[in-house]
């Protein structure tokens, strides 16, 4: 499997490394009390079946993290994007 870096290019996927679900949303100050509202950031997760927001780590290349939405299915990487990007807004 190949991913596509924003700032390197197409390299091995044994070049980067998993971090996690990237669509996970930090309690806003408001629900910082709120007990439900860490747990569900803490410890839930869902488990997609299709296209997916994963946050990856580029950690044999620049050290740079990005956004890559890949299909949990087929493995396929449909696009890659710097880490303030969303991956609407710019195909890698
Ligand atoms: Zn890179």
């Amino acid at each position: 499997m190949q991913i596509i870096c924003p700032w390197c290019g197409e390299r091995s996927y044994e070049e980067f490394r998993y971090g996690g679900d990237a669509t996970v949303v930090r309690p806003t100050a408001s629900e910082a009390a709120d007990d439900d509202a860490w747990h569900e950031y803490i410890f839930v997760r869902d488990n997609p079946y299709g296209p997916h927001e994963e946050w990856w780590y580029h950690a044999y290349g620049c050290h740079q993290w990005f956004r890559v939405r890949r299909d949990t299915v087929t493995y396929e990487i449909l696009s890659t994007v710097p880490a303030n990007h969303r991956s609407g807004d710019r195909q890698a």
